[in-house]
């Protein structure tokens, strides 16, 4: 009965929205079904299908219907920001390895965070590093969420009850705790530190107790994993923990270790992924997010540089997290201008850039990254992107 009332709010939310009477009906049309695969969660009032958009009855819904929708900003609708280079885990498939400089302070953040914003970004991530470690991570999540959707990674080191509580009336609107493995030891294997499963379940645990919150698991599958049906098992685990959403994604060949046929999955392990979402989200409990699946052809593609951006803990602009390079540094250059070069180079595609250009990247990086600006535009003249995915056809077409 819960799920027919949120259902029933769901669409009062989208039909109090006059604004969206001004879309192209093409747009509004994919996106009704592309939510129809989402079960709605009210979650202390927030409307919620899964956490890669801002719940449907918030100001960043909005700002994403007026100002994307409509108008068509120029600029990209998600980004994340690194709030502290510092992490105690040292993954095998770090999307970081090798980044360096000076970090950002806090007033370059918030500086980062509204120039975003004015740019159009209506959803944004606190990733790391650990982002906990950064003592102003309250100060920024207000900066940030009162009409953006502020989400954060974490793998739940330095957490406690009051800081879970305090992000929380911040404004943070969904939390996501890396949790690869429902094993113990595997978990902290592929995280390199004994104890960051505890770690890991005990800040699951404080922020189910924190009203209001989205609390999810993010969780990086390998392929043979996925080839084994390990996914499956993780996933029955997550559930019995009570947390709202699964937010998984394959490994990315981000470094060196992972540039191997060997460990990129191909389209029958995505298409896999996909119908393990479709049949869990039928049903009550968990919700799945598979990443693959958002960012697949049938949906919204590759947006990597195109509308979405990552700013690094050392304030390096690059496409994506899983994209090791830069297009240079808001020391150096103003943000907007970068952003607007990245665009111009990254013109959004079907499948995965880093899943298709690994090979290229090894040639070009020869194993050293991230690559520098030079190098990140060298590759880009070799680079042949392909067509767009079906919701950025219809976004572009006239
Ligand atoms: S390269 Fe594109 S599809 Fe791949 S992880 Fe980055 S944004 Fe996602």
């Amino acid at each position: 009965m819960a799920g027919m009332k949120d259902t029933l709010a769901l669409w009062k939310a989208l039909a109090g929205r006059p604004e969206i009477l001004l879309v192209r009906p093409s747009l509004v049309w994919f996106l009704n079904r592309y939510l129809g695969k989402f079960r709605v969660r009210n979650v202390g009032g927030r409307l919620i299908l899964h956490s890669h958009l801002p719940p449907v009855n918030s100001p960043a819904y909005g700002r994403f219907i007026r100002e994307h929708l409509r108008r068509r900003s120029d600029g990209p609708t998600h980004a994340q920001v690194g709030l502290s280079p510092l992490c105690p885990q040292k993954c095998v498939y770090c999307y970081n390895r090798g980044r360096k400089g000076r970090p950002m302070d806090t007033e370059s953040i918030l500086r980062v965070v509204r120039e975003l914003k004015e740019m159009g970004v209506i959803w944004m991530g606190w990733t790391g590093g650990e982002p906990l470690l950064n003592r102003d991570i309250v100060r920024i999540t207000e900066s940030a969420a009162q009409d953006c959707a502020v989400k954060l990674f974490t793998t739940g080191c330095g957490l406690t009850k009051d800081l879970a509580r305090d992000l929380a009336r911040a404004g943070l609107f969904s939390v996501s705790v890396s949790l690869d493995d429902w094993r113990e030891r595997e978990h902290d294997r592929s995280r390199g530190r004994k104890g960051a499963y505890r770690e890991a379940l005990k800040a699951i645990e404080l922020f189910l107790g924190v009203d209001g919150l989205h609390v999810g698991v993010s969780s990086v599958l390998s392929r043979s994993g996925i080839r084994r049906g390990e996914t499956e098992e993780l996933l029955a685990f997550l559930e019995s923990l009570g947390v709202h959403e699964a937010w998984i994604s394959e490994a990315k060949p981000s470094l060196p270790s992972f540039w191997s046929e060997d460990y990129v999955i191909a389209e029958d392990d995505r298409l896999r992924l996909v119908r393990l979402q479709d049949a869990y989200n039928k049903r009550d409990g968990l919700t799945v997010n598979y990443l693959g699946h958002f960012e697949g052809r049938e949906y919204f593609g590759c947006n990597a540089g195109h509308k979405m951006v990552y700013v690094d803990a050392f304030g390096d602009v690059s496409p994506c997290v899983f994209t090791p390079m830069s297009l240079g540094n808001i020391r150096q250059r103003p943000l907007a201008e970068i952003v607007r070069e990245m665009k111009s180079l990254f013109p959004s595609e079907e499948s995965c850039f880093m899943n298709r250009n690994y090979k290229l990247l090894a040639d070009v990086s020869g194993g050293r990254i991230p690559l520098s600006p030079e190098k990140a535009r060298a590759l880009l003249r070799k680079v042949g992107f392909g067509p767009r995915a079906r919701f950025m056809r219809l976004y572009y077409s006239r």
